[in-house]
């Protein structure tokens, strides 16, 4: 029995551990807080039960003893619990409390640090908590007391005396009171002090001033929480070092249409170029029983022609050695990288990840039995094309794409952002089926010709067409599209 309380990392995925994603990766049970970097949970199992104790906004905050009461309940169930939070677990996130709970009730705990916010959010902004001739120590302080409080467990004087650099966390708010105590405890009033707020997410912002003005220059940028204030010498390196620069995509909302399954790779880097996503998979694949023909090794060409197809003919294979005997075309590069993963290498890949290219490609080669391995439905421009030239061509259906139901929710903040995506006919039909038509202004960004076409057939104006067919191909065609504004 043991609870992993596990450190998520400030908000850049990036930051995340090893070991975090590992255990996402193998918990039964995750509760998580609200403050954890977009995908996080990606990895968990499709069967583990994910627990939001941070709700804020639409319910309020799960109370501390709720939180504790579950980490009881689970953790005495014997499942391989993982408590994950911002930051680190153990930086003014509770941590400690809810490990003397865990150890007082006989379960065990094991704590997995994370990259505390005190350290990343000031690194992101260029400013080292430390350095040479400058700050030799670093104090986190917790920003959340009211500094008037005579029982405040903050001793304001000391602090105020602390030789080297403070960091805040918490305390947005009480930026006003907290400048004026560290003046009245001697800090003089042109001391350095930044504010980052979100930092390391995409959309990080970094004000400077002094505690004479910090507090007005805050409240005149709007700074919100989640936010890290630096006080001292360091602060002002942000001029000379900052580095991160903000995502193209920053301020545009971009909605992902494809199988919930595919859409978070898309997602996120998305996100990661700035971008706020909603997803509103309008699709979702359903593997169909199917079994490769006993005499593959007969035919003399195999044709795959989605990643979709690829991925679910390597599990109906039992190894790559069932695969061999034809030769082996891809549509495109995703089709490719995606029986790569398994081990196949494809012998054909046009550039362009479009049946008629892959027609084209297989021009010069002599085809007498054909294996297509694809959806229940999709289009036959292939087939069509291969008997036309003498082939005997056959096709073994590997899934088929069905309807994903959006919530209301969902669909609203499709329709309210600023592009609207689609990477299959597919996804199309079954989107603009829920949704009727996209909004007036929204702007319609498609993958390839194919797409293109079922947008057109609905008497949509497709705005961004992807020179390449692949989610990266869509996205240059967007971030093209976002820079001509
Ligand atoms: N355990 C966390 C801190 C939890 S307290 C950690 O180690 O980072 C929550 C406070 O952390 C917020 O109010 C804010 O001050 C700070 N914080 C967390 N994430 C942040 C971020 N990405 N940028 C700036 N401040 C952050």
């Amino acid at each position: 029995m043991t609870v992993f309380l596990v450190g998520a990392g400030p908000g850049d995925a990036g930051l995340m551990t090893a070991r975090s994603l590992e255990l996402i990766a193998s918990a039964d049970v995750i509760l998580y807080d609200r403050l954890i970097p977009d995908g996080a949970l990606d990895g968990a199992r499709d069967d583990a039960e994910l627990i939001d104790v941070g709700k804020v906004g639409g319910g309020a905050q799960v109370p501390q003893e709720a939180t504790n009461g579950l980490l009881l309940e689970h953790g005495a169930a014997g499942r391989a619990v993982v408590r994950l939070k911002g930051g680190d677990p153990f930086v003014f996130g509770r941590g400690g409390e809810e490990a003397q709970l865990l150890r007082a009730a006989g379960i065990d705990v094991e704590v997995v640090p994370g990259v505390t916010a005190g350290v990343a959010a000031p690194a992101y902004a260029g400013i080292p908590v430390t350095q040479r001739g400058m700050a030799a120590a670093v104090a986190f302080v917790t920003g959340h007391e009211d500094p008037d409080k005579d029982d405040s467990q903050v001793d304001w004087p000391a602090l105020a005396a602390f030789p080297g650099t403070l960091v805040f966390y918490m305390g947005v708010r009480k930026l006003g009171r907290i400048a004026e105590r560290l003046v009245a405890g001697g800090r003089p009033p042109s001391e350095p002090v930044a504010i980052v707020e979100r930092g390391t997410f995409a959309d990080q912002r970094t004000v400077s001033g002094t505690l004479a003005d910090i507090a007005a220059r805050a409240a005149a940028a709007g700074v919100r929480a989640p936010a890290i204030t630096v006080v001292g010498a360091v602060a002002a390196l942000h001029e000379e070092l900052a580095w991160f620069a903000a995502g193209p995509l920053l301020g545009l909302s971009v909605a992902v249409t494809r199988a919930r399954a595919q859409a978070s790779a898309l997602a996120a880097r998305l996100v990661a170029l700035g971008a706020h996503v909603v997803e509103a998979p309008a699709i979702r694949i359903e593997p169909l029983e199917a079994a490769l023909p006993a005499d593959l090794a007969a035919y003399d060409l195999l044709c795959v022609t989605s990643p979709n197809g690829a991925r679910r003919l390597l599990e109906v294979a039992r190894d790559a050695r069932d695969l061999a005997g034809p030769a082996i075309a891809a549509i495109g590069p995703g089709t490719a990288d995606a029986l790569r993963a398994g081990g196949i290498e494809p012998d054909v890949v046009p550039p362009r990840a479009v049946a008629e290219s892959l027609v084209e490609a297989l021009a010069e080669r002599p085809v007498r039995r054909v294996l297509i391995a694809r959806a229940e439905r999709a289009r036959d421009v292939l087939p069509d094309a291969l008997r036309a030239r003498g082939a005997e061509v056959e096709i073994l259906a590997l899934y088929r794409t069905v309807a994903e139901p959006l919530s209301p929710a969902a669909l609203e903040s499709a329709l309210g952002a600023d592009y609207v995506t689609f990477t299959s006919a597919s996804a199309v039909r079954f989107f603009l089926e829920a949704a009727g038509q996209p909004s007036e202004g929204q702007r319609v960004v498609s993958i390839g010709p194919i797409t293109s076409r079922a947008l057109r057939e609905r008497g949509l104006t497709v705005d961004v067409e992807a020179a390449e067919h692949t989610p990266d191909g869509l996205i240059a065609a967007l971030l093209e599209d976002a820079a001509r504004g």
